[in-house]
C-alpha cells in the first residue's frame, strides 16, 4: 500500500488553535483512497527526526511564550530542515511555525524570538496588544495554474514583513499584515500561512493539492485521486463566500 509519512512537530506545544485537525484531515483524505498515512510526532526532548525521510512536515501555531520556548530547541535542526526543505520535502507551516520558519520574530513585548532563517521574511508583532488580525479570512490561491478560494480565521498579533512570494491574495480579512493584500509565503514545497480553522478541514481541493505534491514526488507518478463527497464542506465554503465576499 502507498504512504506518506509525516512529521508532527511540536503537537504538545504548538496546540492552541486546533491546528492538529489538518493531521486529521490529510489523514482522513489519504486513507478515504486507500493511502496510508504513518504520522510521527516530534516535541523537545525527543530524539532528532531524519526530517529528509519525511514526505510532509508539519506545524501549528501558539503563543509568543510557546514559540520562545521551542524556539531554541527547533534552531538545533535548521540545517538539517533546510536541507529537507531544499529536497523537496513538502512543509505546511501555520501561523506561530510560519513566523519561526522566518528570520525573527519580534513578540508583543517586544522580545526577539529568532527564527530558522530559512526564509527571507521576518515578523513584529504590532507593539498594542489588543490589536490583533483576528477573524474569518478568505484568500484566492494559485494550485497548479488553477486559482483556488481558501478559507480560514487567523489570529495573530505578528506582521510579517517581506514576503518574495506569496501564498495568494487577500479578498476578505487582514492576511500578512493588517488590511494586507497578501497572505502567507508559498513555493513549490512550502505553504506557511496565518490561516487556522482547522485550515485543511475547510479547503478540500488545497489538501488534494497537497497530498498529489506529495505522492508525485514520492512515487514520481500523477497521481489522479479518487473524487469525495465533499457537498458538506462546499456548502460551508459556499455560505461563507456569501456572508463575507458578496456583501464586501
Ligand atoms: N504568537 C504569534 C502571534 O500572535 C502567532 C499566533 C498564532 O500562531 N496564531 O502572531
Amino acid at each position: 500500500m502507498k504512504e506518506l509519512r509525516i512529521l508532527y512537530l511540536y503537537p504538545d506545544i504548538l496546540d492552541l488553535y486546533g491546528d492538529i485537525g489538518n493531521i486529521k484531515v490529510i489523514t482522513y483524505r489519504l486513507e478515504k483512497r486507500g493511502f496510508k498515512a504513518v504520522v510521527d510526532t516530534y516535541s523537545i526532548n525527543d530524539d532528532k527526526p531524519d526530517f529528509e525521510s519525511y514526505d510532509l512536515i508539519f506545524a501549528g501555531g501558539g503563543a509568543d511564550n510557546e514559540q520562545q520556548i521551542l524556539s531554541q530547541d527547533l534552531i538545533k535542526y535548521k540545517e538539517d530542515i533546510k536541507k529537507a526543505v531544499d529536497k523537496g520535502v513538502f512543509f505546511l507551516l501555520i501561523c506561530g511555525a510560519y513566523q519561526l520558519f522566518g528570520k525573527y520574530y519580534k513578540g508583543v513585548d517586544g522580545e526577539i524570538i529568532p527564527g530558522l532563517e530559512i526564509f527571507d521574511y521576518y515578523t513584529e508583532a504590532n507593539p498594542d496588544r489588543s490589536k490583533r488580525c483576528i477573524g474569518n479570512i478568505i484568500i484566492e490561491t494559485n494550485l497548479d495554474g488553477e486559482k483556488v478560494k481558501v478559507i480560514g480565521f487567523e489570529n495573530h498579533c505578528g506582521q510579517t514583513y517581506d514576503i518574495k512570494s506569496t501564498f495568494g491574495q487577500v479578498l476578505f480579512g487582514n492576511g500578512n499584515k493588517f488590511n494586507d493584500s497578501s497572505e502567507g509565503y508559498m513555493t513549490d514545497n512550502v505553504i506557511a500561512t496565518y490561516l487556522h480553522g482547522p485550515l485543511l478541514s475547510k479547503n478540500p481541493e488545497l489538501t488534494d493539492f497537497i497530498i498529489k505534491k506529495c505522492l508525485k514526488r514520492k512515487y514520481n507518478e500523477d497521481v489522479e485521486l479518487e473524487k469525495l463527497d465533499d457537498n458538506f464542506e462546499n456548502l460551508c465554503r459556499n455560505q461563507l463566500f456569501e456572508r463575507f465576499l458578496e456583501n464586501k
